[in-house]
């Protein structure tokens, strides 16, 4: 028989790991939900046009890394690679935007997919939570958003992180930079790509990872050097909130990052201990993006953190995350009486709250202690039918490993007490 194997650049989120991302994704979106941001989830997938327009032709997620298709009744659609296309798309769709109250905050979780060459910290279905402010032009707003991020992180306990800065100008002042740029690069000696990617998207050449480029960029133009006196005042304000929020960042003037839809403020998160794949998430303001998708004019600013990457940052610290044991209560029936009898008892004990399981499959006592223990439950229930005749069971303190008899019909009430 063929056995299968995940797909390549995937991989399983399975027990006991898993309860790591969920843990990640929680503590992401607990800052947001506490600064009014609702919970919005899209469809996996969506016209690909929406994605190209959005994300941009010339990005490397459009041109090369999208699972694009077409359905048998002939609709061009993509696995969404990245949220705020959709997210956007979807609050326009439901006309959010008009019950004037802007901004309209909303966070995510869920999968994206790149086709991209794997390694680690970078594969094909990866797991992202995000937020979005859309419709106000603030920056305090921006600073929010870096501000809720690194409070995330911090929650969890990291700290080997940065978060480097800038600002991409607007409409006004990115249009002389972009020229002044194209005028530089194209005096480099460039292959053909990036010689076309300078015609298209030069600001995203300065991203080059590559040592032959980067050498010859020393002296290219500087965006700061251009930008306009709003987006300077703007930038400044930022910078002078997050500050005030005691958030240390890093200015750094080359960051343009992958997606063209980026205005005014960009920033992203790197994390010290990943090597190569080290942007743990990143964001920034979109005021142009909402016209691209056929919307009104909309400014806008969000981030989307990279769940699988935080993992890995949390294993490269070494953090191991307080996870409550998912089992409270084992109980281990003798005998079938036994079997009926703390059955209920489980039962009841998950009424009230207390998590509890129970030893399946007819276990003998040796078996079923093993599984106790690997539950990590706190308390077994034990009984037989000498105690069932007495009207007790026997509760084992798996921490102390004391045993003592309790009365059937107080056991729930005993152990929620000693639960406290
Ligand atoms: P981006 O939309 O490219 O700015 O990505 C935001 C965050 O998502 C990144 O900082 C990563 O943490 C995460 N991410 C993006 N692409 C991948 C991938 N292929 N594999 C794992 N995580 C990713």
């Amino acid at each position: 028989m063929t056995t299968f194997q995940a797909p390549k650049g995937t991989y399983d989120l399975i027990p006991p790991d898993s309860a790591k991302y969920l843990a990640v994704r929680e503590a992401i979106a607990a800052p947001l939900r506490n600064s009014g941001y609702g919970y919005i989830e899209t469809p996996g997938f969506e016209n690909v046009e929406l994605f190209a327009r959005g994300v941009g032709e010339s990005t490397d997620i459009v041109t090369k890394e999208m699972y694009a298709f077409e359905t048998k009744g002939g609709d061009r659609l993509a696995l969404r690679p990245e949220g705020t296309a959709s997210v956007l798309r979807a609050a326009l769709e439901a006309n959010l935007h008009k019950s004037g109250n802007l901004p309209v905050k909303l966070w995510y979780s869920g999968s994206y997919y790149r086709y991209e060459r794997p390694q680690k910290g970078r594969y094909r279905h990866f797991s992202q939570v995000g937020a979005e402010a859309i419709g106000a032009e603030d920056p305090a707003l921006d600073a929010e958003l870096i501000i809720l991020a690194d409070q995330a992180y911090r929650s969890l306990g990291l700290s080997d992180f940065r978060i480097l800065l800038n600002s991409l100008g607007d409409k006004e002042c990115r249009p002389v930079y972009r020229d002044a740029l194209q005028g530089f690069l194209r005096g480099l000696d460039l292959d053909e790509d990036t010689r076309r990617r300078v015609d298209i998207n030069p600001l995203r050449v300065l991203d080059d990872k590559r040592d032959s480029v980067q050498k010859q960029l020393v002296g290219a133009p500087l965006l700061r050097d251009y930008l306009c006196d709003g987006c300077k005042a703007y930038h400044e304000e930022v910078r002078e909130l997050l500050t005030a929020a005691g958030v240390v960042f890093e200015d750094d003037e080359k960051l343009v990052r992958g997606l063209d839809y980026y205005t005014r403020t960009t920033f992203e998160f790197v994390h010290d201990g990943l090597g190569s794949q080290s942007a743990v998430g990143g964001g920034g303001r979109y005021d142009g993006l909402s016209e691209m998708i056929g919307g009104p004019a909309l400014p806008s600013v969000g981030w989307a953190l990279g769940v699988d990457r935080t993992v890995l940052a949390l294993e490269a610290e070494g953090i191991e995350l307080e996870l409550p044991a998912s089992t409270s209560v084992f109980a281990v029936p003798l005998g079938e009486e036994a079997r009926r009898v703390l059955f209920g008892v489980v039962t009841r004990l998950r009424k009230a709250g207390v998590a509890a399981d129970f030893s399946y499959g007819g276990k003998g006592l040796k078996g079923a202690m093993k599984s106790a223990n690997r539950s990590g439950a706190r308390y077994t229930v034990v009984a037989g039918e000498r105690d069932l005749a007495d009207g007790v069971v026997q509760l084992k303190d798996m921490e102390s490993g004391e045993q003592a008899p309790v009365a059937l019909d107080a056991v729930v009430e005993e152990i929620r007490a000693k639960l406290g």
